[in-house]
């Protein structure tokens, strides 16, 4: 009996207008992460139906379980749409499961079917009682949910249930700047960025040679992992070392992690408008550090308008790392490469920065100028599901 992987949207359902234009982004990403394998996929308003090679199953189920905007999905088999059949197929794929108690849900698209819905559940499970031993229904707490779908030419039949990655399709919203460091937490606020439907783009500011090459590596090899749910992130490698030691110079040692901090913000903005993007995106977590208390947040903020999105910004450190583990990043953020922000660590950081002191610090250089030449000078490279990482290539 043929099986295929029947796809339900879930909180798709909830886009009145945008609807068509929802499925077609996910029907696209789908198509993309099945690049390589044989199938074929329908769609219509409420389902997606992908045919496959039974050889290929896992990698299939692999590349759907990396898709947003999948609510659930099931390996359903493919029955023709007659009485006889189905009956006779579906006792025949139950005889090799194993329950004590079953329950029979039937759905019924095509009106032309001669049973009604609700005459078809009791018909069919006596049907399955009277052929199976030792088994009863249960409609509260069945061991297992039988579920037909009749449709005009074919019908679906299944008992297995996957729940998908949930959010928005990839795409469906415009791009946002990802602030990737090498840690633990941007790479998981990328991944929650991404599951709202946003298209990432990343962005590391490198002080080399205060930091290894291993460091961006590091950043490169955490933008691998994070296009497993996305078709391709552009990495923008910003050279920061000038700005940060000019701040190392010019500014108060307890103020140079604020000031840094507005001059990151400053170049975000700059570059998001360069790629036309409406947001920045980044791991800060309110109370982490001493820049990430809400008075820090608050100092750093005033040099843009644009939305800043703190996906963690309200999860534990555990939370955080439990995501980290769940999409493989967390052995990589773990390895010990210092980033530009660790090095320049002072040691008594303000934890609660007064904006006109800031901007005080700021009048002693011309950041302006220093900005747009780091804007100038930063470097982009493509990271997509097909190419290793090296980080030669920008030397
Ligand atoms: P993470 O927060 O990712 O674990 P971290 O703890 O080293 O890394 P923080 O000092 O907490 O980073 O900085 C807060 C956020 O600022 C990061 O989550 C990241 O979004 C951004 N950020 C910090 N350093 C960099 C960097 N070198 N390049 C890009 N973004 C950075
Ligand atoms: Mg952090």
């Amino acid at each position: 009996m043929e099986r295929v992987i029947l796809i339900k949207y879930g909180e798709l359902t909830t886009k009145k207008g945008n609807r068509n234009f929802f499925v077609r982004t996910l029907y696209e990403n789908i198509k993309h992460k099945l690049k390589d394998c044989h199938v074929t996929i329908s769609k219509d308003i409420s389902r997606m139906y992908i045919e496959f090679e039974e050889s290929e199953l896992s990698k299939v189920l692999d590349g759907i379980n990396h898709v947003f905007g999948i609510h659930m999905y099931h390996v359903a088999y493919k029955i023709p749409t007659d009485l006889e059949t189905m009956k006779e197929e579906i006792v025949k794929i139950l005889k090799r499961e194993k329950f004590k108690t079953f329950k029979v849900e039937t759905k019924r698209s095509d009106k032309n079917f001669p049973v009604k819905t609700l005459e078809m559940n009791p018909l069919l499970g006596s049907h399955i009682l009277k052929n199976i031993n030792d088994i009863k229904v249960d409609v509260h707490n069945p061991d297992i949910l039988v579920r037909l779908e009749i449709r005009e030419n074919y019908s679906y039949f299944y008992i297995q249930y996957y729940y998908g990655l949930g959010g928005y399709p990839v795409g469906t919203q415009p791009r946002g700047m990802l602030m990737l460091s090498g840690g633990i937490d941007s790479p998981v606020a990328g991944f929650l960025a991404l599951k709202r439907g946003i298209k990432i783009e990343a962005v590391y500011f490198e002080a080399l040679p205060h930091t290894s090459l291993e460091a961006r590596n590091k950043v490169m090899e955490l933008s691998k992992k994070l296009v497993n749910y996305t078709d391709e992130i552009k990495l923008h490698v910003v050279p920061f070392t000038k700005i940060q030691e000019t701040i190392y110079k010019e500014v108060p040692s307890n103020y140079c992690i604020t000031i840094m901090r507005r001059m990151m913000y400053r170049i975000m903005e700059q570059l998001a408008r360069k790629r036309k993007a409406f947001a920045i995106i980044n791991g800060e977590s309110i109370g982490q550090v001493a820049s990430q208390t809400l008075t820090s947040m608050y100092v750093i903020n005033q040099v843009t308008n644009m939305p800043v999105i703190r996906p963690v910004a309200c999860l534990d450190k555990l939370e955080i790392i439990d995501i980290a583990k769940k999409i493989d990043t967390y052995d990589i953020s773990i390895l010990p490469y210092e980033d530009c922000c660790t090095i320049f660590v002072p040691k008594h950081p303000v934890i609660n920065p007064n904006l006109e002191d800031a901007i005080k610090f700021e009048k002693k250089f011309n950041f302006e100028k220093l900005i747009e030449e780091t804007v100038d000078q930063t470097q982009v490279i493509s990271i997509t599901d097909q190419k290793t990482c090296d980080y030669q290539e920008l030397l």
